[in-house]
């Protein structure tokens, strides 16, 4: 992804901690999550090689994620679409959606990008910056989570519809260098489904977005846009993240905003969506986890544990509805 294009917001712990759960309220039905398993759909994405628009590696993992959907019970779609990068190209890109309960009325909606980024413009040796990425966490971490959370919803049904939609073309967005800001060269992906969903006329209570979850000791703030868009979502996951014990990794801190997936989302389709995205303003890069952008996002950088915790907060939410 994604540049931050907005910085404004301070530590906000004092308000948010109010919005902490209260002793009457219901407790939460933990899930079984297996994190294992989703370490091991991280490393079978990344063992395709960097799942670039137009490569074989991204064609194979398309397979391969459309193959593992179907496997565990859900409706799939495959959503073919074109769209125009900041070098003015035309790519092709694949949208993957998986449907449980497609005939549920009330529904929630997960993602994250499964491509991932051609150039690795922010790695600090110069002549590794054209290289693609394994994108370990930027991509492949939230396409871990959300199969394994797919494999569990065969093995146990949620009451409710749920659809897990994998972007493509997230990740192609201008290099740093050449400073173009706009936000539209990101998330083509989630631009398209967003003003052509798979559904004519799709909804959604709201939606999750996973993005960058897989580091080891992944902290997640409350992001600008997610606050602004969807408060309600917000709360409602920090407050499962704090009855499972997360509430040193779910933070009550509010920081700036990011460009992503969640933004056509929130502005095209109108479902009230967060993202759940590493953010750290003393990591090497100043915004993003330590290896954001550069060619040591490999599978090295993930850690079960951070994999488990999302997966186990998402679930919950899924399940408690
Ligand atoms: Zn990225």
């Amino acid at each position: 992804m994604l540049t931050v294009i907005l910085t404004s917001c301070q530590n906000n712990a004092s308000s948010g901690r109010r919005s902490q759960s209260t002793q009457t309220e219901k407790k939460i039905q933990p899930i079984t999550f297996n994190a294992d398993s989703a370490y091991e759909f991280v490393a079978s994405q990344v063992a395709f090689g960097p799942r670039v628009p137009g490569t074989p590696a991204h064609a194979a993992c398309a397979a391969w994620l459309t193959a593992k959907l179907n496997q565990y019970g859900a409706q799939v779609t495959k959503q073919n679409f074109k769209a125009r990068t900041y070098d003015n190209v035309i790519r092709n890109g694949i949208n993957i959606i998986a449907s449980y309960n497609p005939d549920l009325k009330k529904r929630i909606l997960l993602m994250s990008h499964w491509d991932s980024r051609p150039f690795a413009d922010h790695d600090p040796d110069e002549s590794l910056q054209n290289t693609p990425i394994d994108g370990a966490n930027d991509g492949a971490s939230g396409v871990g989570v959300l199969l394994e959370l797919a494999r569990q919803f065969q093995l146990k049904n949620p009451n409710i519809g749920v659809d897990i939609v994998l972007f493509d073309l997230e990740d192609w967005g201008p290099p740093t260098e050449l400073n173009m800001s706009n936000e539209e060269y990101w998330g083509l992906g989630a631009q398209y489904w967003s003003k052509n969903p798979h559904i004519f006329g799709y909804q959604a209570a709201y939606g999750i977005l996973l993005d960058m979850v897989g580091a080891k000791g992944a902290f997640f703030s409350k992001e600008y846009f997610s606050m602004q868009y969807a408060g309600f979502v917000v709360d409602k996951v920090w407050k499962v993240a704090a009855k499972l014990g997360y509430g040193n990794q779910f933070v009550n801190i509010k920081v700036g905003g990011v460009t992503d997936d969640h933004i056509p989302v929130n502005k095209y389709i109108n479902i009230p969506t967060i993202d759940i995205i590493h953010l750290d303003t003393a990591s090497k890069n100043g915004t993003f986890y330590d290896y954001w952008h550069t060619v040591s996002d490999d599978l090295s950088q993930i850690d079960k544990t951070s994999l488990g915790m999302v997966g186990e907060v998402v679930g919950a939410v899924v399940y408690n509805e």
